[in-house]
C-alpha cells in the first residue's frame, strides 16, 4: 500500500479516537502463543500484544513546525520498533495486563517492558494531542491560570521542564492525586504513571525532547522545537484526557 492510500486509510479506522482516549491505550487484542503446539504450563496467561495507533493526519501536517520526515521516521520506525520490542519483551516475560497503563503501573517491571512499553504508551500519547491548529477552551485556561498563574507561565514551565531534562526523555503535564496540574519530565521512556518517576501522576499532554523527535529541522536548538511545538497541541483532546 503506498503511502497516501495508507494514510486515507488510517485516517478512516481511526474516527471515534479522540472520543474514548483510553482506547488509544488499549489498542490491543489478547492472543495464546503456543509455538510448538504443546500445552504449556504458562497456557492461561492472555499476553496482550499492541499494535500502532492510527495518526489521524498526514506526516506534512505540521511542516512548519515539523517536518515530514522526521514525522515519518518517528512514527513508522521508532514507534513501530517500541511495539514490536514491547510485545516481544511481554512474551519472553510473562508480563500480562488489560492495557498499557496497567502495565506500566506496576511496580517491578522488566526492563524491556519498562522502556519500550513507556516508549508505546509515550508516543501514542503525543501523536493524539498534535493538530494542525487547537484552541484552548474557556476552562481549560481558568485552569492553567490556577495553576500556573497565567497561560504564559504555564507555557514556559513546560518548555523548560523538556529544556532542563537532561539527555532523552519528555516533559509532561498531568493530573496528581487531587486532580491537580502539575508539570514534570522524566527520561529515557520513562513516564508519571511508573514507580520510579519523580512525580506519580496521570499524564495528559507529553512533549518528546529526545533528538529523533526534532534533530532534522532544528538540530541541536531543543528550546527552538519546545518553543514552537506548543502552537500545535490540541488543547481540546488534552482537555479531554483530564480524571
Ligand atoms: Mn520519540
Amino acid at each position: 500500500m503506498d503511502k497516501r492510500k495508507f494514510l486515507k486509510t488510517t485516517v478512516i479506522a481511526s474516527t471515534g479516537l479522540a472520543a474514548i482516549p483510553s482506547m488509544l491505550l488499549s489498542s490491543c487484542t489478547s492472543s495464546h502463543k503456543n509455538k510448538d503446539n504443546s500445552t504449556p504450563t504458562d497456557e492461561k496467561i492472555a499476553i496482550t500484544t499492541f499494535t500502532l495507533p492510527k495518526l489521524n493526519y498526514n506526516y506534512d501536517a505540521f511542516i512548519d513546525t515539523i517536518d515530514a520526515m522526521t514525522m515519518e521516521i518517528h512514527y513508522s520506525k521508532h514507534h513501530q520498533g517500541y511495539v514490536n520490542k514491547l510485545n516481544k519483551a511481554l512474551q519472553e516475560n510473562a508480563v500480562s495486563g488489560n492495557n498499557i497503563v496497567d502495565i506500566l503501573k506496576n511496580k517491578e517491571l522488566p526492563t524491556a517492558v519498562r522502556n519500550n512499553g513507556g516508549g508505546h504508551f509515550n508516543h501514542s500519547l503525543y501523536w493524539d494531542i498534535l493538530t494542525p491548529g487547537g484552541n484552548m477552551s474557556d476552562n481549560f485556561k481558568n485552569l492553567l491560570h490556577q495553576n500556573f498563574g497565567s497561560i504564559e507561565a504555564f507555557k514556559n514551565e513546560l518548555a523548560d521542564a523538556g529544556k532542563k531534562r537532561f539527555g532523552s526523555g519528555w516533559a509532561w503535564l498531568c493530573q496528581d492525586t487531587d486532580k491537580k496540574l502539575f508539570i514534570t519530565s522524566t527520561p529515557n521512556q520513562d513516564n508519571p504513571l511508573m514507580s520510579t518517576a519523580d512525580k506519580q501522576g496521570h499524564p495528559i499532554l507529553g512533549i518528546d525532547v529526545w533528538e529523533h523527535a526534532y534533530y532534522l529541522k532544528y538540530q541541536n536548538k531543543r528550546g527552538d522545537y519546545l518553543n514552537n511545538i506548543i502552537n500545535i497541541i490540541n488543547w481540546q483532546k488534552v482537555e479531554a484526557r483530564m480524571l
